[in-house]
This record gives structure tokens, C-alpha cells and sequence, in this order.
């Protein structure tokens, strides 16, 4: 049986940010180092890049594929980012968090308002800021994986995203890489502790009641 004191429900952590925050690195860290958390991988239509892996970054599928799970209900939530789609399958992420797991999500700001509409209970949001434009920037370059008019494409949709930061239960702002990465496991290890998450305490609550009402006479 699990741990009463230590049972809860899984939760939803969220990080969101415009291109070129400094996401994937710190996605990547957590994933590293927690190893209680899981990534909930995504479904696109957007073609692979080289260093990705089908079923571990992205679910790869054509738009067809992408169509009928959409329409047979099967994703939590889905967006249209930069011509491509991109969902979240819906029963990885139930069975998970039914079964006290944690699960990770890199979705974007369309995606979040669709989930904060069916599970705001579950989740906390994370935004990831870069300190500047002109690092936001560089760190486009460094990726060399977009020419420079997919990189204003990114800005483009980055002045848009930026509006809706508080919308977010944290901030974070990327200036110190060592920094943001732990700020957002001082995020994570403190939503695991959120009341609402516990229900299991009850009975540790009852216990301490009852035994503090013998040694009181109540
Ligand atoms: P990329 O093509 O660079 O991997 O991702 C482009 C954008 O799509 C990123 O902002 C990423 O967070 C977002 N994204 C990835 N998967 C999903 C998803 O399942 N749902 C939504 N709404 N956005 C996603």
C-alpha cells in the first residue's frame, strides 16, 4: 500500500517560454535529474529533426494520423504553432497522474489556456523569460537549426506569447542557467506538497487527532 504520508495525486508542471528562453536545456536537466517526473511526449505533424527521436521527443505522425485523434477525442490538447500541429495524447497523461506520476509538459501558450479550461487543479504553470532580446537572439543562432527567417518567425510568435505571462503561476527569468534550473525544482518539489494534492493525509490527520484527544482527555 502506498505511503499515506507521502501518497498524492501526480501533477501537471508546465513550462512554457517564446523560442530561444533556454526550454529544451532545462527540460532536458529535469528529466536528468528527477527521475520521478515523466515528459508527456507530444503527437506533430512537423517533420523530424536530425538529433530527434521518434516516441521520445515527439510521437511523429502526418496530418491524416494527427486528424482522426483529434477527432476521436484522443488528445488533451492541441495547437497549430509555425504551420505545424502538435497535441497532447490524453491517456498517457491520465494514467500517470491517476496513478501518482508526474508528468512534464513543453507545450505552448494556446495549449495551456486549453488545459487550464479542464485541469487547472492539477497543473502549475511555469514561464521561462530569456533576460534579453539580444540573448534571446544568440541562443537562436547558437541553435543553427533555423535560417534567419524561420528565427523571425520565432520573434514574431515570441512578441505575441510574451503578453500572456501572467497567466503563470511562476516566472522564471534565464540569466543564470544554474539559477533557472533551481528555481524550477524549488517549483516542483513545492507543488508536490500543495494540500490539495494530498488526500491521503486524512488518515494521518485523524490518527494525530485521536491520539492528541487521549493525551488530552477530550
Ligand atoms: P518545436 O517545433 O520547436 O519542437 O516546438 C514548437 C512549439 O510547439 C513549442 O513552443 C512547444 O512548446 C510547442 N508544443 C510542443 N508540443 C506541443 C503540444 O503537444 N501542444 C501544444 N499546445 N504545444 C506544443
Amino acid at each position: 500500500m502506498a505511503d499515506p504520508v507521502t501518497a498524492r495525486r501526480g501533477l501537471m508542471l508546465i513550462l512554457t517560454s517564446p523560442s530561444g528562453a533556454g526550454k529544451s536545456t532545462l527540460t532536458r536537466q529535469l528529466l536528468q535529474e528527477e527521475t520521478e517526473i515523466a515528459l508527456s511526449v507530444s503527437v506533430t505533424t512537423r517533420a523530424r529533426r536530425k538529433d530527434e527521436i521518434d516516441g521520445v521527443h515527439y510521437h511523429f505522425v502526418d496530418r491524416p494520423a494527427f486528424e482522426r485523434m483529434r477527432e476521436a477525442g484522443d488528445l488533451l490538447e492541441w495547437a497549430e504553432v509555425h504551420g505545424n500541429c502538435y497535441g497532447t495524447p490524453r491517456k498517457a497523461v491520465e494514467d500517470a497522474l491517476s496513478a501518482g506520476k508526474d508528468v512534464l509538459f513543453d507545450i505552448d501558450v494556446a495549449g495551456v489556456r486549453q488545459l487550464a479550461a479542464m485541469v487547472r487543479e492539477d497543473m502549475a504553470t511555469v514561464f521561462l523569460l530569456p533576460p534579453s532580446v539580444a540573448e534571446q537572439i544568440a541562443r537562436l543562432k547558437r541553435r543553427a537549426s533555423d535560417d534567419d527567417a524561420a528565427i523571425l518567425k520565432r520573434l514574431r510568435t515570441a512578441r505575441d506569447e510574451i503578453e500572456h505571462w501572467a497567466d503563470f503561476d511562476y516566472i522564471l527569468v534565464n540569466d543564470d542557467l544554474g539559477r533557472a534550473f533551481t528555481e524550477l525544482k524549488a517549483i516542483l518539489h513545492a507543488e508536490r506538497l500543495k494540500q490539495r494534492r494530498r488526500p491521503k493525509l486524512e488518515a494521518l490527520i485523524a490518527e494525530l487527532g485521536r491520539d492528541l484527544d487521549v493525551i488530552l482527555g477530550n
